[in-house]
């Protein structure tokens, strides 16, 4: 990252901190590292790119349907879909100052280096040796990697490396209250597997006929080695999948409109579409034949938001073999080539995978501004805005009475009480208007309306957007439905 990019990042957390959107968890004990906590703006903000995902996925596609599975889970489920033996990072220590690094990241934190330096064409050399060793696994071609490009620990200096091993990320702990009898259990890694082991119940249950999906959103836990990035790379965080199964053979189509649809969600929230990349995978997972990335610039660079995965039937399968339970399913639709029923298969599955929290910072570094404002005398001023798209900002709109008597408080509250149960409202009458504008800015609320004397005969309102900074006059009774207009989705 050079300083610029580091500057901006350090003043996103800052902020995030100052506004209450992110915490470190437990701060008055020096925290916790890569565990962050949500405050009451944040909070409101998750909830809400949440809401607004769960609404796209089950409610304007009719063949997806929700669950919400447990986060313990047997612990036969992660034999069977490979995690106890294969979740695992490639990771290596620097002797000189005892730091453990993912291979993947510092080869990686090396192309950028390259990358910013000009010399795009090395950068890309070097992914791509990267790629293929690691698709390989060959370790001591990865080793040799870091020799070759003189790749350095960034606390000591040196490239004094340990050899490159395996780490599995999964936390575990016991179930039962005598320790000698109790089994090992797993925190889920991936909400996923909830959705495998509960595929029949809702297929029969919801009466589901293939092409259909399953989307759920719920906490995952990873024992990342280096988590670093603040909400980028955490261990506990959130995600939100979507496990959409098809008949064999139709995979490659699904896979693309899901590859299209995905990146059409986030350009529907205002996003813009230069920003956004696929990255294909070349090393792919144990269980997909094909897998992408769709990556965001955040301020330190092009990363993973979302993986979208063709796991084949992979996990159906395995978790028929493991638990002895057919998974299968009983398509009637007609085979044109075959003039019968496509009869009994185990369907194939393209998944979507959203990290929410890395959503969050998506969000919250591509609307955090600092901006000079030019004023009609030509002085300047400055202040910092949250250009959260309305549909998901934490408030809605703020009501602030110009002065604290004269019965405007009473209209303001009048007007809150209109608009309250249709989105979130913020009422303040401390301050100068300035100043409560800016802290309007500084968490993301989109709309203000003040309320002034002149409002008392004749019932107009200021309204000003936050972006444009503009401010208009309309009619009191207008600004829900204005309000409404913006948000509604
Ligand atoms: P990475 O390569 O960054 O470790 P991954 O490829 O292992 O991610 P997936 O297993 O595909 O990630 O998980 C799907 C999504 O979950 C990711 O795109 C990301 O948004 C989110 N995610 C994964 N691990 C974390 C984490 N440790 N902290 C926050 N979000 C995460």
């Amino acid at each position: 990252m050079s300083t610029a990019t580091e500057n901006i990042f350090q003043a996103i957390i800052s902020h995030a901190k100052e506004y209450g959107f992110v915490y470190q968890s437990s701060e008055i004990y020096d925290g916790l590292s890569a565990v962050y906590d949500y405050g009451p703006y944040g909070s409101e903000l998750k909830k809400n790119i949440k809401d607004y995902w769960w609404k796209s996925m089950t409610q304007m596609h009719q063949n997806i349907v929700g669950i919400d599975a447990a986060i313990f889970m047997h612990p036969t489920t992660w034999k069977a879909s490979g995690h106890v033996d294969n979740f695992s990072d490639p990771m290596i220590d620097n002797k000189d100052s005892q730091k453990r690094y993912r291979v993947d990241h510092i080869i990686e934190a090396k192309a950028d280096q390259l990358r910013e330096a000009g010399k795009s064409a090395e950068a890309d050399a070097l992914l791509a040796s990267m790629d293929q060793l690691l698709a390989a696994e060959d370790f001591a071609g990865l080793k040799q990697l870091l020799a070759d490009y003189q790749i350095v620990c960034s606390v000591s200096g040196t490239g004094n490396w340990t050899d490159i091993r395996q780490f599995n990320l999964m936390f575990s702990t016991q179930l039962g209250s005598v320790a000698e009898e109790s089994d090992t259990i797993y925190l889920r890694p991936e909400t996923a597997q909830g959705i495998f082991v509960n595929f029949l119940n809702v297929q029969k249950t919801a009466r589901m006929k293939v092409p259909f999906g399953i989307a759920q959103i719920g906490k995952a836990f990873r024992n990342e080695i280096v988590a670093r990035q603040f909400i980028f790379r955490m261990r506990e965080f959130e995600q939100m999948e979507m496990q959409f199964f098809v008949r064999p053979g139709t995979q490659k189509e699904w896979y693309n409109f899901w590859k299209q649809e995905r990146l059409n969600w986030h350009l529907s929230l205002g996003l813009p579409a230069e920003k956004y990349r696929y990255h294909d995978h070349v090393k792919l997972a144990h269980y997909a034949d094909a897998a992408l990335d769709i990556e965001f610039e955040f301020p330190f660079g092009f990363k993973e938001v979302e993986g979208i995965h063709s796991r084949t039937d992979f996990d159906l399968k395995s978790h028929q073999e493991f638990s002895k339970k057919k998974q299968q399913y009983f398509d009637n639709d007609i085979d044109e080539a075959t003039g019968k029923p496509y009869g009994n298969y185990i369907p194939y599955v393209i998944e979507t995978s959203i990290g929410l929290d890395r959503m969050f910072l998506l969000i919250l570094s591509h609307a955090y501004e600092e901006e000079t404002i030019t004023k009609e005398d030509g002085s300047t001023d400055s202040r910092v805005v949250l250009r959260i798209p309305a549909k998901i900002a934490p408030n809605k709109l703020a009501i602030l009475p110009l002065v604290k008597k004269d019965g405007l408080p009473e209209i303001a509250r009048e007007l809150m009480d209109e608009c309250k149960g249709a989105f979130k409202c913020f009422y303040e009458e401390k301050d100068a208007i300035g100043k409560r504008y800016r802290r309007q800015d500084a968490i993301g609320t989109p709309f203000c309306v003040t309320i002034d004397h002149q409002t008392k005969e004749d019932n107009m309102v200021t309204i000003r957007h936050r972006d444009s900074m503009v401010q208009e006059r309309i009619p009191i009774n207008k600004v829900k439905e204005l309000v409404l207009s913006h948000i509604s989705y």
